[in-house]
């Protein structure tokens, strides 16, 4: 009985000892008071009862948390003891929020009333429990306790994260009213921050679908995946979306998932594989690692998946090293994935910190990860605008390049065609020339003259103008040849041609025949024919040429047919050739008109 009495005393003087003080608490309490941190037993097992802990309370086993506001990584449950004071001298409902999302379940327990009697339940939570069972819809575990006026009531909450995992002890006191207005602003943000991913999304996947560039379809997903992860890591998936069947491990595969394409797009934008193939590794096996993390987690392989987040978490700035990798190989909006990949980075670390209890919560050190995440995507957006500018100055270089090219090959090909076409030109007037010129003596050759004396006989026919033919032989030009040699025979039919050439006028046509017989056409008459015929005649008389077997002289014999009314080309050429068969027969050197134009005329 006596040792009763000892015991019942120490018990109530470590009571006093290392009970912390009440928290006074009225009508409006907007959250700022938080607690639960300065009373905590651990409860390794997970295996002790509400009365237990309360003994285990009453004996003085509860200590202040001696982190920033997480257990850390702890296996089994976490007690917490508090005490709570209505001073608004009436009947208070209290929100009591656990202030992380990262919580599995969540016991509350209030004291008795007086003295005996066992701590009640007031509220059990479990992520695994639909949503609609919580007391309070909040993303976070929240319950409710009531305080008659005046009213001190000390409560224990258990918090059991499945198997190892961070507990933050930490709650805050809210009224009702206060804590609804403050998860409302605060779920706008979040949505805000969301709405801005969710945008990046759909603008790079509408720039993937008029590019065909997989850079921006993967970032596409990348940022899909990453509000998925957020959204569900945050709460939000089991509010709003699996309400009824959700399980604690969306928030890792989610996650998981988020990873992979964070790391599938980073290879495509910094093309690791074909710039830094040893890096490229790294971010494979990060891959393989995020794929193992799934497993572990959809098999229920708790330590493995831990082991593998935190080794994801630590190869996390593999990927800043890429970028910066990639800045120094020259391109430079790496530069600025490998700045947006930092800060997602210090994010995680923030996270990490925090998590470990090396770092208190606060609203910052809450959202930091997310906000970091949410400005690395527009980081990335950015490097991804950037680096599609890089591209189109370098492909505008290039085409204007390629067209001042163009332009000047095309100027050296005008230049060659023109060239050629002049050469060709001159080829074909030169081939033409050759064609109806006589090689020895460069008048028309038979063919052409002939081509020109039915051209002369159609005009002179149309206008009704007179036109004769002059038929010229060469006298005895046999003997030349005999007497001089056949060059100096050639030299006497350049002689005669070029002599004979040169006293005609522009109109008049001249050729050879063949052999030493010419012809002429001349827009006359046949008196005026005869006059110049006689002229040339004379001329031809003239003509000398000096050679060693003394000066070489000839005469020439013509016939003259001038033309008739509706006459052809062969009738006049045979009346010619007549005319010229006389003058030989008349002893050369002589000119004969063609009878029967001459007494016509
Ligand atoms: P005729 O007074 O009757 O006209 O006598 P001919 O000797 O001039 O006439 P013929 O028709 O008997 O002889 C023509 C000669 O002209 C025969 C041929 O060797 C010579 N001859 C033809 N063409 C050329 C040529 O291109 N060069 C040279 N040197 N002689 C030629
Ligand atoms: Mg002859
Ligand atoms: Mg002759």
């Amino acid at each position: 009985m006596y040792s009763r009495i000892v015991l019942a005393l120490l018990l109530l003087c470590a009571q006093i000892a290392f009970a912390a003080p009440a928290i006074d608490v009225t009508v409006d309490e907007s959250g700022n008071k938080t607690t639960g941190q300065s009373e905590i037993l651990f409860d390794p097992q997970a295996s002790l009862t509400v009365n237990e802990a309360a003994a285990k309370y009453a004996l003085g086993e509860f200590t202040a948390l001696d982190t920033a506001g997480s257990t850390g990584l702890q296996p089994g449950a976490v007690w917490s003891h508090f005490q709570l004071h209505n001073t608004s001298g009436q009947a208070l409902t209290l929100d009591i929020e656990y202030v992380d999302h990262q919580l599995i379940e969540l016991d509350a327990f209030q004291a008795p009333t007086s003295n005996g009697g066992n701590y009640t339940q007031v509220a059990s939570l479990s992520l695994l429990a639909p949503f609609e069972s919580r007391p309070v819809a909040h993303n976070r575990f929240v319950f409710q306790v009531t305080l008659a006026p005046d009213e001190r009531r000390e409560f224990l909450v258990k918090f059991s994260s499945h198997q190892a995992g961070f507990v933050f002890p930490s709650m805050r006191i809210w009224a009702p009213e206060k804590l609804r207005q403050n998860n409302n602003a605060e779920t706008a943000m979040v949505m805000f921050l969301f709405g801005g991913i969710f945008l990046m999304s759909v603008v790079s996947f509408v720039a993937a679908l008029a590019t065909r560039d997989r850079t921006f379809f993967s970032y596409s997903v990348y940022a899909l995946s990453k509000i998925v992860g957020w959204f569900t890591i945050l709460g939000y998936t089991h509010q709003f979306i699996v309400k009824q069947h959700y399980h604690w491990s969306y928030m890792t595969i989610t996650g998981a998932i988020g990873i992979i394409f964070g790391i599938i797009f980073s290879r495509i934008y910094l093309q690791t594989r074909q710039h830094t193939p040893r890096l490229d590794y790294v971010l494979l096996f990060m891959m393989a690692n995020a794929v193992f993390m799934l497993v572990c987690t959809i098999f229920d392989l708790n330590t493995l998946a831990i082991s593998s987040i935190t080794l994801a978490l630590l190869l996390y700035p593999a990927i800043c090293i890429a970028g910066i990798v990639r800045f120094r190989q020259g391109s430079r909006d790496a530069a600025v994935f490998a700045v947006a990949w930092s800060l997602l980075v210090l994010g995680m670390v923030g996270q990490a910190l925090r998590d470990l209890g090396l770092v208190g919560h606060s609203e910052f050190t809450y959202y930091w990860p997310a906000f970091a995440s949410f400005v690395e995507m527009i980081g990335i957006l950015t490097a991804m605008g950037l680096k599609v500018r890089r591209l189109r100055v370098q492909k505008d270089k290039a085409e204007s390049r390629y067209m001042a090219q163009l332009e000047s090959s095309k100027v050296e090909l005008e230049m060659l065609v023109s060239q050629r076409t002049a050469e060709l030109e001159r080829a074909k007037e030169a081939a033409e020339f050759e064609a109806r010129t006589d090689p020895l003596t460069g008048a028309h050759n038979r063919r052409s003259f002939l081509v020109e004396a039915q051209r002369c006989l159609s005009l002179a026919h149309r206008k009704g103008q007179p036109l004769s033919l002059l038929m010229f032989d060469i006298d005895h030009f046999k003997a030349i040849n005999d007497s001089f040699g056949h060059s100096m025979g050639d030299e006497a039919l350049r002689q005669f041609s070029s002599t004979v050439a040169g006293s005609l006028r522009d109109m008049d046509v001249w050729g050879r025949l063949g052999g030493e017989e010419f012809a002429l056409l001349l827009y006359e008459d046949s008196q005026g024919s005869l006059l110049t015929a006689n002229r040339l005649l004379e001329t031809i008389r003239s003509i000398s040429i000096p050679s060693d077997a003394g000066d070489l002289r000839f005469t020439a014999s013509i016939g003259v047919a001038s033309l008739a009314a509706d006459e052809d080309i062969e009738t006049l050429l045979n009346r010619a050739d007549n005319a010229l068969y006389q003058a030989k027969n008349q002893g050369r050197d002589c000119v004969v008109q063609d009878q029967a134009l001459a007494t016509q005329a």
